[in-house]
């Protein structure tokens, strides 16, 4: 099929909840993607942050080939061996006791927000009225379905939709004295993602990340740190709150984890994790044989290829060449962000750029109007890096002499 026959063919039979751009990928190697006309992108988007090991990683592919030999699915009626040997993986890289696996990031958000309920009635004699408040941060983003959609402190996404799930309050990002009037006896969780990622790539500062803590340690209620998009290797670190010495009760990760493969996971420390009774919480496909088996090569290779420090060294020098463009446009007001989680905060809208950016064959996204938004694969090289910033460096100049001159548009 060719691109207009896909689209004419999608315009007619999807629902229409998406605005894609005019590319047809056909197949990926590496941190390029190829689309049906043979042109080949330099991948700085990676899937929104889930091709953490680019595409095809041969990893990733044994994995995948070898269980698919054996066996797909048994639902979570039986046991199959790779479910603990992953969430054993995960305790030990996150310092969390247990896990619960689900499909996407947005169903770890809900169970999270399930269990930090469960977690609130533990101690509650009958009659006595349970903590239910949950408290999130404005700006944030926690997904589509009603429970992290009530969360997510973006009223754009929300209202739409409404009535939610009802005992959510906002706190302003970063405003611990906000924080503090709020948390009270009727909170059973702080969510917080440790860097906003849909909100503009955004860290949480240590006083306020400090501050959830001592007082959801004070309430007894819990501290949950979104970590979908920025945890698993992403900052240069496995998880974000590592980098602020916190320590959450309650983690979600999901994009990374399965390298493409649909798996998120609540990370969550005993006693939060004890709230959660057989029947209390379920999923027909979450932590299916065929995902957690992928997820532990992805986990192997981040180890075994020494990722991390990786990303923190080509994570650096990225930030130091996009510092070179801000200092040479005015336009680019800041460049922020850790390891391989990089944005870049303009003056004017970034749509333009990221669709000539595609033309030239680099892949990136723009979040919120403004912030050109990076979140390339631990495996880019220097060399990538150059080969990106030379493509932006070409779209800046272009866009800069169009502006001084706009009738060479
Ligand atoms: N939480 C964060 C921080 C995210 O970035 C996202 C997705 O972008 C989600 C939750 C929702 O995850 P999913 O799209 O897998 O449902």
């Amino acid at each position: 099929m060719t691109l207009a026959q896909v689209r004419r063919a999608e315009a007619q039979f999807l629902v229409p909840t998406y605005d894609r751009s005019p590319v047809l990928f056909e197949r990926g190697r590496r941190c390029y993607l190829y689309d049906s006309t043979g042109k080949r992108y330099l991948d700085f988007l990676g899937g929104i942050a889930v091709n953490a090991l680019g595409h095809s990683h041969p990893a990733l592919r044994r994995a995948l080939t070898e269980q698919s030999r054996r066996l797909f699915h048994v639902s979570n009626l039986f046991y199959h061996p790779y479910q603990a040997a992953l969430a054993r993986r995960l305790t030990r890289l996150s310092g969390l006791d247990r896990a619960f696996f689900t499909n996407s990031g947005t169903e770890a958000i809900e169970g999270a927000l399930k269990l930090a309920r469960a977690y609130a009635r533990l101690g509650s004699p009958n009659g006595h009225r349970p903590r239910w408040r949950i408290l999130a941060v404005e700006n944030s983003f926690h997904g589509r379905t009603c429970g992290a959609l009530a969360a997510t402190g973006q009223a754009k996404y929300r209202a739409p939709f409404e009535p939610l799930l009802p005992g959510v309050r906002f706190v302003r990002f970063n405003d611990v004295a906000d924080l503090e009037r709020k948390v009270d006896s009727s909170v059973c969780a702080v969510l917080l993602e440790p860097i906003q990622g849909e909100g503009g790539i955004c860290p949480v500062t240590p006083a306020f990340f400090a501050r959830a803590r001592a007082l959801t340690r004070r309430h007894n209620a819990l501290l949950i740190a979104d970590e979908i998009q920025c945890g698993l290797g992403r900052t240069g670190r496995w998880f974000a709150y590592q980098g602020y010495g916190i320590e959450p009760d309650v983690v979600t990760v999901a994009k990374p984890l399965a390298g493409g493969l649909p798996l998120g996971a609540i990370l969550a420390r005993e006693r939060a994790a004890l709230a959660f009774q057989p029947g209390s919480h379920g999923t027909t496909f979450g932590g299916g044989p065929l995902a957690c088996r992928v997820a532990l090569a992805f986990l192997e290779t981040v180890e075994r290829e020494r990722l991390l420090p990786h990303v923190r060294r080509v994570g650096a020098y990225f930030r130091e060449r996009l510092e070179e463009l801000r200092e040479k446009y005015a336009w680019v007001k800041e460049v922020r962000g850790q390891g391989l989680m990089l944005a870049m905060e303009l003056t004017r809208p970034g749509k333009d750029i990221v669709r000539r950016a595609l033309e030239r064959g680099l892949i990136l996204n723009c979040t919120h109007d403004t912030v050109l938004r990076f979140l390339p694969p631990y495996i880019i090289e220097p060399r990538h890096v150059d080969t990106a910033v030379a493509i932006l460096a070409d779209v800046f100049a272009r866009m800069d002499a169009e502006q001084r001159s706009p009738e060479k548009k």
